[in-house]
């Protein structure tokens, strides 16, 4: 046996125990003659005291930091405890030590405030792992995950694997490709998510269905995104949207009860996707904090501003308490909104003073009066400064979100241990891509659009007023998961794909499975995959994924352990008849 005890273990109860531990050496202290040593494995840390009988030992094999050892000794208790550690009231005084394997010197401290670069820490990630946060982390996931396994089991669905050597699957991606030696020239696609078979098992009577799994998107990775990432996707039949929502809303409240220990003893708030673009200027509104978008359109025009005048679109956010700005801070922001992120022309102010007397940086064409009306329709009271952008539609709209979520977060109303989750629900079925002069699906192709707005599907020209069956679930200005009431018949799902610009043929070609599985029973079905690494970082309040994923790559797609991607031998390349295209 390697050890009787954990680095974690013991307390003021075992004083007089004689124990062994094995470990790794966190850190070494000398204190005249005698040795001190800090113990360290998954558990936690146990102080070792070397006496001078171990001297002699010590000479001829020294230990050093991250040495692998065994020892045994008694349980003592410390005469200084260290009230931060849970083992801090005892050390033991070691009577022999082995050591089962020496190391280098490590390239970075193994602590939590570590030394350690990214780019260093990754390519030792072994290391990194070691530290305490980066575990807490993983152990957070495995919990969570373990939370959604529990709820899903005791809900009646069952875990079924799906295939990763696939053909492509259309969730908007591109796919990962892989080169099959035994079918040459031909290739598998990665799946982006395992949306097409969750769907066939729902036609085979697997009514409820999960699976925690990797999906994998060949994305350019701006924003925390791994090309390879998990979800837990879950799929029933016999469903409507509200035994969706409800059965993943109680999940949901069942892994922040395990988790965090909060409970939600209310429903979770619903939002159309309209007030959510209305109010919030995006699909996943941070409902933390108020500071909802205002329109002032009908209030500004015709007032011989040119820049309203001119503008689709005037929008308003009142920024609580911001009335004392001065006018560097107004600069400040106002160069904020400039930025080409933000790709503002600039930006107008309200301040509405604590004596009630307004001032603007338009006083030229607005006087107060009208200025009230602003602050009015804003909800403003004395105190408040008044943000207000104006231009194109979309651009102002998602600038105003971003000033939303900016002014959020300067005013600390954006709490990380506060959780606000909400459905976001009647998304539109389609959005038009401008670039493929096309029209897209906004969820994916297998979404079915609203009963009552079957029949629209007919006409071209009201695609764009076509709501869906589809949702997501938001936390924290974050969306953690969607999904959507599938199209269950051949015939709906072939005009689907027709109005996504796709012949009859190459619909038969890449969907021919699931359009002749739909004609053999399909049920009424529909589903959901939240994103279980995003899902993960906020509960453990950090704003990357990267922090949940034991092996993450770094935002070049490239594992820096492993140095992947990497090229191929020659031979590998002949058997799989490729010729590469050098640069
Ligand atoms: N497959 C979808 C996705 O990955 C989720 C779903 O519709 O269930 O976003």
């Amino acid at each position: 046996m390697y050890r009787t005890h954990t680095c974690g273990e013991l307390r003021m109860e075992q004083v007089g125990q004689e124990v062994t531990l094995a470990g790794w050496i966190q850190t070494v202290r000398k204190f005249g003659s005698i040795n001190f040593f800090d113990l360290r494995d998954r558990y936690g840390i146990t102080q070792l005291l070397f006496g001078e009988n171990l001297n002699p030992k010590l000479d001829a094999q020294p230990l050093g930091r991250e040495f692998v050892v065994q020892v045994t000794g008694v349980v003592t208790e410390r005469s200084s405890k260290n009230k931060n550690i849970p083992t801090g009231d005892i050390e033991i005084t070691v009577t022999d030590f082995k050591v089962l394997n020496a190391a280098k010197t490590p390239p970075f401290t193994i602590q939590d405030d570590t030394d350690g670069g990214d780019e260093l820490r990754m390519k030792y990630r072994f290391l990194d792992l070691r530290r305490n946060i980066v575990r807490q982390n993983l152990e957070l996931r495995y919990q969570v995950g373990r939370a959604a396994r529990n709820y899903l089991h005791s809900a009646g669905f069952i875990d079924v694997e799906t295939p990763f050597l696939i053909n492509s699957t259309p969730e908007g991606a591109r796919d990962f490709v892989v080169p099959s030696r035994m079918n040459p020239n031909q290739f598998y696609g990665l799946p982006q998510s395992p949306q097409t078979f969750k769907q066939l098992l729902m036609v085979s009577g697997y009514d409820r269905y999960y699976q925690i799994v990797k999906c994998f998107r060949d994305e350019d990775l701006r924003a925390d995104r791994q090309p390879e990432f998990t979800q837990i996707d879950c799929e029933m039949s016999f469903v409507e949207q509200e035994d969706i929502l409800s059965t993943f809303e109680h999940m949901l409240k069942h892994i922040f009860m395990e988790i965090k220990g909060i409970e939600f003893t209310e429903a979770f708030p619903r939002m159309t996707w309209a007030e959510a673009m209305e109010f919030y200027g995006n699909d996943k509104p941070d409902i933390r904090f108020e500071m909802k978008l205002v329109n002032l359109n009908d209030t500004v025009k015709a007032k011989g501003f040119k820049v309203f005048d001119d503008a689709e679109l005037v929008v308003a956010v009142n920024a609580k308490g911001c009335s004392e700005y001065t006018r560097k801070q107004l600069d400040e922001l106002t160069e904020w909104v400039k930025r080409p992120q933000i790709g503002m022309s600039g930006l107008v102010y309200v301040k509405y003073n604590t004596d009630g007397s307004l001032k603007s940086s338009v006083d030229k064409f607005f006087d107060e009066e009208q200025l009230k009306l602003w602050a009015q329709q804003c909800k403003a009271e004395p105190g408040d400064l008044i943000l207000v952008l104006a231009g194109k539609e979309e651009r102002t709209r998602k600038a105003a979100s971003e000033l939303r979520l900016e002014m959020g977060e300067r005013l600390g109303l954006r709490n990380k241990n506060e959780f606000k989750p909400l459905w976001v629900v009647d998304f539109p079925l389609f959005e038009y891509a401008e670039e493929e002069n096309r029209w897209v699906a906004r969820h994916h192709p297998f979404t079915s659009p609203k009963p009552e707005h079957i029949s629209l599907m007919d006409d071209p020209s009201q695609y764009g007023n076509i709501l869906a069956n589809a949702y997501d679930i938001v936390l924290n200005g974050t969306e953690v998961g969607g999904g959507s009431i599938r199209i269950f018949q051949r015939d709906l799902q072939q005009k689907m794909f027709a109005a996504l610009g796709m012949s009859k043929e190459e619909a038969e070609r890449k969907f021919g499975f699931l359009l002749g599985a739909f004609e053999y029973g399909a049920p009424p079905h529909g589903g959901i995959a939240f994103g279980f690494d995003r899902l993960c970082s906020l509960l453990g309040g950090s704003e990357s994924i990267r922090d949940f994923i034991a092996f993450p790559k770094n935002n070049s797609g490239r594992d820096v352990m492993l140095d992947a991607p990497s090229e191929i031998d020659q031979a590998q390349l002949n058997e799989l008849r490729i010729s590469l295209v050098k640069e």
